[in-house]
């Protein structure tokens, strides 16, 4: 028996070309997200996407697209004969798989094969009559039913579907631009990451290490976290820094209550200029608005200001255990609470500055030789590319 899923897009908004460049990078995505899977087939064309496969993959099927942005919706659709008799049978099949009783149905038909001898308005009823006929418990609410049966008369075959599963929502990756992700081994920069894959942004990563006060295992770390996302993105390049001789002259030279705000300059330095060589756009960081000392909005400007580049935050509006929810969704929590320490905390003082001055940091930074330091540190970057894991 052939199984059809119908994949359903957000179209608002899209005209022309950009609809056109919105389908073609969703339809790659889609082709990508089912790569392996054999006997399963993506159909593509009337502004729709069908993915073909035998029924009992449909659920590896199912999960793989619960991935792909740009996706809204999805529905089984079940494939019958082109007589009155087959889809009254198969519309019968497909309603009694999810209707329970005392809810209530619509058929609703679209006929785009004119030569059907019966008008939709007739087919939905018949259809209807069938069907309540069959499921007495059912009953027909044609305003706002519980169920929509779908039947759509096409040139060879009818499609029949009795309802639909949400999808993930967003956009296809790859429609926005790049944009480059500070990560750390942390629970907030990797959710902060999906949501800017959910944006369509194409995602790269960059998280600073310092060895030998940081370990192997915490980097692996940060490649698991990075393969968590390549499961909603593809592959994603992550660069690794050495942060190390950066935060020795920090500590050497600066106040200990700035070290907080300075280390984050300077890897805003680093990654600006990474992401200017890996042309992308903007960086994305998992910075909240909230009560520790790099997060308040004193600090998160005198932070930024040393960058040129837009600086986004999708975390922004979000409470902590929001951030935990969706970070247990998306599968990186269980990774992000691994005890290994990060550069950030390896340095932490007791007392951080909760309201940086610019005038402050600037004062403390002007012993440094920053520009060489910046430079420095761009010399150890090595890169990394982190495919998704094979066995989700
Ligand atoms: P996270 O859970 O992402 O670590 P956090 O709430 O602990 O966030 P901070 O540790 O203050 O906040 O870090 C703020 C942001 O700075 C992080 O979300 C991340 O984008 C960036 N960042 C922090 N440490 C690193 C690092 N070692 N490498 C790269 N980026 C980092
Ligand atoms: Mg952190």
């Amino acid at each position: 028996m052939k199984q059809l899923l119908l994949l359903r897009y957000g179209e608002v908004g899209l005209k022309g070309r950009n609809r056109r460049y919105f389908e073609n990078v969703l339809a790659g995505n889609i082709k990508k997200a089912l790569w392996g899977l054999e006997n399963c087939r993506v159909l593509q064309g009337h502004g729709r996407n069908f993915v073909e496969a035998p029924p009992e993959q449909m659920p590896v099927v199912l999960e793989r697209l619960q991935k792909v942005f740009g996706l809204v919706s999805f529905s089984p659709v079940a494939v019958s004969g082109l007589s009155l008799a087959d889809i009254k049978e198969t519309a019968l099949r497909e309603l009694a798989k999810t209707a329970r009783p005392g809810e209530s149905f619509k058929v609703e038909t679209k006929r785009a094969n004119k030569r059907f001898p019966v008008k939709s308005p007739e087919v939905s009823r018949e259809v209807g009559a069938y069907l309540l006929a069959h499921l007495p418990h059912l009953k027909v609410d044609v305003h706002a039913p519980l169920h929509r049966l779908a039947v759509e008369i096409r040139d060879r075959e009818a499609y029949i579907s009795a309802g639909s599963l949400p999808g993930p929502g967003g956009l296809p990756v790859g429609v926005s631009g790049r944009g480059l992700l500070l990560i750390s081994g942390g629970i907030d920069s990797p959710v902060a990451g999906y949501l800017a894959l959910k944006r369509g942004v194409t995602l790269e990563a960059l998280h600073f290490h310092s060895p030998p006060f940081t370990s192997a295992r915490a980097r692996e770390k940060v490649v698991d976290l990075c393969r968590v996302l390549a499961g909603y993105g593809g592959r994603i390049m992550l660069h690794t820094a050495r942060f190390t001789e950066i935060q020795k002259e920090l500590r050497l030279k600066c106040p200990d209550r700035l070290q907080v705000t300075l280390m984050r300059r300077m890897m805003f330095r680093v990654a600006e200029r990474l992401a200017a060589k890996r042309r992308a756009l903007a960086l994305f960081t998992g910075e909240n608005l909230g009560q520790v000392a790099s997060q308040t909005m004193e600090s998160l400007a005198v932070i930024e200001s040393v960058t040129n580049m837009p600086v986004l935050r999708p975390l922004i509006g979000f409470d902590k255990e929001e951030i935990v929810t969706l970070a247990r969704r998306i599968g990186s929590f269980e990774t992000s609470i691994r005890p290994y320490e990060d550069c950030c905390t390896v340095f932490l003082p007791d007392f951080p500055a909760i309201r940086p001055r610019p005038d402050e940091v600037e004062k403390a930074e002007a012993g440094l030789e920053v520009e060489s330091l910046v430079a420095a540190c761009l010399e150890t970057v090595d890169r990394q590319e982190v495919t998704p894991d094979p066995a989700l």
